[in-house]
């Protein structure tokens, strides 16, 4: 593998600036890594090598006309439910097969902006709605860590192609965890920003009260640096704040040092597996080495986040998915009757797990369940946020797993539609509550013989990921976890 392939925003950054390597050559790098590998991992549903070093030479000319930018002719992938100018977009689903967006998200306009290049599009479970990739329409990813198991989900492709290094960062985006659930299943760095913080305007709706965009890289500082690219007001899209957005990449220095970090009780789950147990004690023992201290504490209402989001979600779902009629998008059965067509474009069109979601949730909005599902819900939702709130009168963060199992083999996942919803419950309740939280490597567990990576979760206060990123870069400078590479020689 080309060296190129290693490297991270703010070291190929350099190399760029002092005109050692070119965003073409680190392009092509790219383009030659993700042909040798992705026949393998299969990260990507689209890769568009013409547009891709067409960009590139784009930047190499802004650079060579003085401009001076950290993404600027940087490559990268982006989930495919989030449009770019230019490529198809699918949300991994068969009723959108053959969809070119007419427009493009902001996120992804920013980053065009800023001069980054865009790869491809990558692999995801159906509108994102899922834990493997074992859901998209057209197959599923693979963990480069372990070929027979999946990346995770819903924003396996992403997670999987910077852990295999067929992209320097990726775009995913986390409704109740997909972010942050493939990024410690694949030894990443999967940031899941407040509720607000960044434009989801052009990213294929799922439910629009929790959806949001994150950035999955190899480390922290690129972590800071992505999402301080895509984050902030957008006009377009009304839920945005209009805080402002801080430097993070200056705010990343400066430990934990007498921070105070509650450590969630309810996060042990009775059934996680005592390897992701070990690895999360032993980076509680890391922070309290760092200066933190760590007090065990309470979220009682951990065990609603489940219910609560499969109610909320799935009524949100029910009413954006509506959309898909056959008529304005993608795939059409081409029945003459319109009902018909309806009937036929849907079904077909529509996978298992989306069909399931979109059931569920026209039925918790139907006259006369409205108050008893989807109202109680959302009460429950806030008191869900109102917990948070108390907890952050007494801890800077709370620290916990992301994941209690490790990630499944292939064709292996839970088939009780419980018992998966279920793998969510440490991530759902964060993403009910609207605030900010981070994946980081946090080492290796056993498991069946194979060694597989653990995240560490850091949830922080509403609008304050400085501080989450600050404590993840701590611990991840006095770990180092990103050198274990996985092995695809
Ligand atoms: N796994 C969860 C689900 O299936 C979360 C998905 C997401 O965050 N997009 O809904």
């Amino acid at each position: 593998m080309s060296d190129l392939c290693r490297l991270t925003i703010h070291e190929a950054r350099d190399l760029l600036r002092r005109g050692e390597i070119s965003a073409v050559e680190l392009t092509r790098a790219h383009l030659e890594r993700i042909e040798t590998v992705d026949a393998r991992v299969r990260a990507y549903l689209h890769v568009d090598a013409d547009l891709a070093l067409a960009q590139a030479e784009d930047a190499d000319r802004r650079r060579a006309a003085g401009e001076d930018d950290s993404l600027l002719g940087i490559p990268l992938a982006v989930k495919d439910i989030i449009t770019v100018q230019g490529m198809p977009a699918t949300a991994g689903s068969r009723i959108l097969e053959g969809f070119m967006p007419p427009y493009e998200a902001t996120v992804s306009r920013r980053l065009r902006k800023r001069g980054a290049v865009f790869l491809g599009k990558t692999n995801l479970d159906e509108f994102a709605m899922g834990w493997s990739t074992e859901n998209s329409a057209f197959f599923t990813s693979r963990n480069p860590y372990a070929l027979d198991r999946v990346p995770g989900g819903s924003s396996g492709g992403s997670a999987a192609a910077v852990a295999a290094d067929e992209a320097l960062v990726a775009l995913g985006t986390d409704t109740g965890g997909s972010v942050r659930q493939p990024a410690s299943w694949t030894n990443t760095v999967g940031l899941r920003p407040s509720y607000g913080r960044v434009s989801r305007w052009g990213v294929i709706a799922f439910a629009s009260s929790l959806d949001q965009v994150g950035p999955l890289t190899k480390d922290v500082r690129d972590n800071a640096i992505l999402l301080e690219a895509i984050a902030g007001h957008d006009p377009r899209d009304s839920t945005t704040m209009p805080e402002p957005v801080p430097r993070y990449e200056d705010l990343l220095e400066g430990g934990v040092q007498g921070m105070h970090f509650g450590l969630p009780r309810e996060y042990f789950v009775k059934n996680i597996h005592p390897g992701v147990r070990r690895a999360i004690l032993q980076a509680v023992d890391k922070l309290v080495e760092l200066g933190a201290t760590v007090e065990e504490t309470h979220l009682h209402y951990t065990k609603y986040g489940m219910p609560v989001y499969y109610l909320v979600g799935t009524a949100e779902l029910s009413a954006n998915l509506a959309r898909y009629d056959g008529v304005r998008y993608g795939f059409s059965a081409g029945a003459a009757n319109m009902w018909e067509n309806y009937r036929q474009t849907r079904g077909r069109g529509f996978g298992q797990e989306v069909k399931r979601r979109i059931i569920l949730g026209a039925y918790a909005l139907s006259a006369g369940y409205y108050d008893q599902y989807y109202l109680k819900a959302q009460k429950v939702r806030t008191l869900i946020r109102e917990e948070f709130e108390t907890a952050f009168e007494t801890f800077d963060a709370l620290v916990a797993p992301v994941a209690p199992v490790p990630p499944f083999k292939i064709g292996q996942s839970p088939t009780d539609p419980v018992e998966l919803y279920l793998t969510d419950v440490l991530t759902l309740p964060t993403a009910l509550a609207g605030l900010p939280c981070i994946s980081v490597p946090a080492g290796f567990m056993e498991d069946e013989g194979e060694s597989l990576p653990v995240g560490l979760q850091i949830i922080g206060k509403p609008f304050d990921e400085a501080t989450v990123l600050r404590i993840a870069y701590a611990f991840e400078q006095a770990t180092n976890w990103r050198q274990v590479r996985p092995q695809l020689a």
